[in-house]
């Protein structure tokens, strides 16, 4: 045979590289942005199994500095759909699904012969999201995120390194909202919020981007060392720091002690039952949790008639089972 004809063989000539594994291999690709359209090429141009392409997104002109595979002609259409069709000219071997819709509308049956997933998404609500996802389906993920100059990546091991809840590096605001006073001005935080434009560049995009693509490539032959477990890179200096997390055991998605212990939560006599799941959700940094009770599910516009020390029930999309919460009263 020649050599010469065959597409991949200069990365076969890497001893570890397994061209049938991968090429058997099916990665899922949460937002087709700036780093999703990086990773979604490199898989390609390697010749991975399938790819699926998950953005609900419009291209804007904004995009087109830093998103590959998007030009002025494509702006108005759909991010998945497009980006598919230009992965498909790259490389006809690869099969490529879009799916131009919300990502929470993913099934179980479309995730389910998935090798490792991407992390692409901009916001930290889609990354915790994908982070619960993660976690709830058991497969290896690859979460990248920039800001200007610098970037981050982290790889996420289900129930063996530590998930992005574990020691979330998020700001002390977001952290802190759960602890403020319940008034009407926080209620709002449980909507989707767009949060603001973030300053990027295509040479970020290209470098993270690049990263990750190695990082799922490792994790799919299973070569080499994963990063461990968060890879900070300021990209004004050109310094790469690698900081090591712990697994948290009182986590609310893979702690296992989060799961056996119940945790308490403060309750107001007579509130109603919206306001106590509001400030669960901001809590637990929850979407839209579910409260249960003895069986049946309170209504938001109930008030409280819990016993001290009884249990609630809270189930989410992001929880990967329901956890226990037992209800303490402020004492005046
Ligand atoms: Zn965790």
């Amino acid at each position: 045979m020649d050599l010469t004809s065959d597409r991949y063989h200069r990365q076969k000539l890497m001893p570890e590289w397994n061209q049938e594994l991968f090429s058997s291999s099916h990665v899922l690709v949460l937002g087709v942005g700036a780093l999703g359209t990086y990773v979604s090429t490199n898989l390609t141009l390697a010749g991975i199994g399938k790819l699926t392409l998950v953005d609900f997104d419009t291209i804007e002109m904004s995009n087109l500095n830093r998103q590959l595979l998007f030009s002025i002609d494509d702006v108005g259409k759909n991010k998945a759909d497009v980006a598919a069709e230009k992965l498909r000219m790259l490389n006809p071997d690869v099969q490529i699904v879009p799916f131009p819709k919300d990502m929470r509308k993913l099934t179980s049956a479309q995730l389910a012969d998935v090798s490792a997933i991407a992390s692409c998404l901009d916001t930290f609500r889609g990354r915790r999201w994908a982070n619960s996802l993660a976690v709830r389906e058991r497969k290896p993920m690859v979460s990248g995120g920039m800001y200007g100059f610098l970037g981050n990546v982290q790889t996420i091991i289900p129930y063996e390194t530590p998930c992005f809840e574990c020691q979330p590096l998020i700001s002390q605001e977001k952290l802190s909202q759960a602890c403020s006073p319940l008034g009407d001005a926080r209620k709002d935080l449980l909507e989707e919020k767009t949060e603001p434009p973030i300053p990027s560049v295509s040479t970020l995009s290209s470098i993270i981007g690049g990263l990750m693509s190695q990082e799922l490539i490792k994790l799919i032959m299973g070569i080499g060392k994963p990063i461990q477990n968060y890879l900070f890179y300021d990209g004004l200096h050109g310094a790469f720091t690698t900081i090591k997390l712990k697994r948290n055991e009182n986590c609310p998605m893979c702690g296992t002690k989060f799961n056996v212990e119940t945790q308490e939560i403060l309750a107001f006599e007579n509130e109603l039952v919206k306001d106590l799941r509001h400030r669960i959700a901001l809590a637990l940094g929850l979407a839209s949790p579910i409260l249960m009770s003895k069986g049946k599910i309170l209504t938001d516009n109930d008030t409280m008639t819990l016993a001290e020390g009884e249990k609630i029930f809270v189930s989410d999309e992001r929880l990967a089972k329901p956890i226990a919460l037992k209800i303490v009263y402020e004492k005046n």
